[in-house]
């Protein structure tokens, strides 16, 4: 279904534009609008019934720094070196450089742009949260691990996750004014379209696509290329299975229909080269209350395998990926309280061997653990995983667990890998040649984070290079 289609085959075509961009979400909107403002003739088609995708269900945290005005007013120092650092640090290993730099460099640019169109932020802060969901009245977060080890000593920290102000979620606003600024600017729109195939001609350039619209089959014309900004693959088991397996143990998946992988296939039909398909974001809210945090996280074995109070994405990505989902969050009275979804404690406790042996945990393993944890904590030292006070603190029966495991409790993933696309959009094929008239955006490409993550980076990276791959795809220099 996916495979290409000659040019010479079409007998008809039911629409033409300079530029179709398939997909009316995050990087789909951007892509049109800079594509409508470079002069083109600007076609989206979007599978839905209305823009937005997965962007309108987000919580609207964009990643934006290098010193915004919603950073300097909340008191924090920021540059585009620092960063750049801390991207390097937390995309790895062996992260896009290129995408980082640029988008480091551009990205007070970047939220210029957004504030143009009409997107608002603020700069208030909650200093010690890591990665959960905006709270009333918060303009700014850390969302990456930024203030954890071992990143607070990589780069200085600074919150970058950037909260689109105006409604919840912020996603939604996000999407409503992306939209309709790419309406503004002329593009044209066709819904209930979904994009199936692309078209090429005897050169081996794309010069449009096959869709099914209202269950019909249309050809679609693009005179100057087409921009696929149509999300990622984590609801399509095949290839969940095939390249990121981790994330069949969790029930959830972060993502709509149109996160089906059917564009990244489209493209390897014609040649496309893909890269980091294992790579996943897996949210793991159990952060908050904050008190949650001075709780250790251990796995099937008793032991450690991260610092509680880094990016909660992080610990998500960590245990999913590196533990198979299993998990228990241990807490003492003084810190616990049920988990902010109304999540309890499955097991409480009197000593340590009780809670052991009712988790499951082989004997003695969370007794060495604990007091290993506690000896240290009570110095303010963490030698295995660097937890900063004032979450590190030793932690003394009775003792709750939470179940973590991915069976019982919520994992949020959705795919981070794609097509490799340069800076400016262009898809690149097995030869590391762009493939004329194709460029790509978003989640259907590997962005700025290659692996690893921070919330705020997808929502900010799909706008920034669909705004980059919808210049190009008009025939103009991003
Ligand atoms: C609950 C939730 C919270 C999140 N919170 C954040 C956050 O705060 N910050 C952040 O950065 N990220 C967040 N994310 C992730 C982020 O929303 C997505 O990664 C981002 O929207 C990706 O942008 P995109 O343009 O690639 O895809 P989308 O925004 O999903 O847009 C893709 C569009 O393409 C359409 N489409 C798909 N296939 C076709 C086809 N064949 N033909 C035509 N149309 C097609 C889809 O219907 C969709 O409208 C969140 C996601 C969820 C679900």
């Amino acid at each position: 279904m996916t495979a290409p289609r000659s040019a010479a085959a079409i007998e008809s075509w039911a629409e033409e534009a300079d530029v179709v961009v398939v997909g009316f979400g995050a990087a789909g909107s951007a892509a049109a609008y800079e594509a409508a403002a470079a002069g083109a003739d600007v076609l989206v088609l979007e599978r839905a019934g209305a823009a937005g995708g997965a962007a309108a269900m987000s919580d609207g945290f964009i990643y934006l720094g290098g010193g915004t005005p919603e950073q300097r007013q909340a008191g924090f120092d920021d540059s585009v070196d620092n960063m750049k650092a801390f991207l390097k640090a937390a995309c790895g290993p062996s992260p896009d450089e290129a995408k980082i730099d640029l988008y480091c460099e551009r990205s007070l640019e970047h939220r210029e742009w957004l504030v143009a169109r009409g997107i608002r932020f603020l700069g208030t802060v909650i200093p010690t949260a890591n990665g959960t969901s905006p709270v009333d009245g918060e303009g700014l977060m850390f969302t990456g691990g930024e203030n954890a080890y071992p990143f607070d000593e990589l780069a200085t920290p600074a919150p970058r996750g950037h909260v689109v102000q105006g409604g919840k979620p912020g996603g939604s606003v996000l999407m409503q004014t992306l939209s309709a600024a790419a309406i503004a600017a002329g593009v044209r729109t066709s819904y209930d379209t979904r994009a199936d195939a692309l078209v090429v001609d005897d050169d081996d350039h794309v010069v449009g696509l096959v869709a099914a619209r209202y269950g019909e089959e249309i050809a679609i014309r693009a005179r100057t290329g087409v921009v696929l900004a149509a999300g990622g693959f984590i609801n399509d088991p095949a290839m969940v299975e095939q390249f990121a397996p981790a994330v069949h143990a969790t029930e959830l998946r972060l993502g709509t229909e149109g996160d089906d992988g059917r564009s990244i296939r489209m493209a390897q039909a014609v040649g496309a080269r893909v890269k980091r398909m294992d790579a996943i974001e897996c949210a793991l809210p159990f952060n908050a209350p904050r008190s949650l945090v001075s709780g250790i996280i251990v796995n099937r074995l008793g032991q450690r395998f991260v610092n509680e109070d880094t990016y909660m994405g992080r610990v998500g990505q960590t245990a999913l990926v590196h533990q198979s989902g299993e998990a228990y969050l241990i807490v003492d009275e003084e810190h616990y309280a049920p988990n902010w979804l109304g999540i309890a404690a499955a097991w409480v406790c009197e000593t340590v061997e009780d809670l052991e042996s009712e988790i499951g945990l082989p004997s003695g393993s969370l007794r060495t653990t604990l007091d290993y944890f506690n000896e240290h904590a009570a110095r303010g030292e963490d030698p295995l995983f660097h937890k900063r006070p004032p979450a590190l603190t030793p932690l003394t029966p009775p003792l709750a667990g939470l179940d973590l495991r991915a069976s019982s409790f919520i994992y949020a993933p959705f795919t981070l890998g794609g097509l490799h696309t340069r800076v400016d959009g262009a898809v690149l094929d097995l030869d590391g040649e762009p493939i004329p008239g194709l460029y790509a955006a978003g989640r259907t490409t590997s962005g700025v984070a290659a692996q690893g993550y921070a919330s705020g980076l997808s929502l900010g990276d799909s706008t920034f290079f669909g705004r980059l791959a919808g210049v190009s795809a008009a025939g103009g220099k991003p």
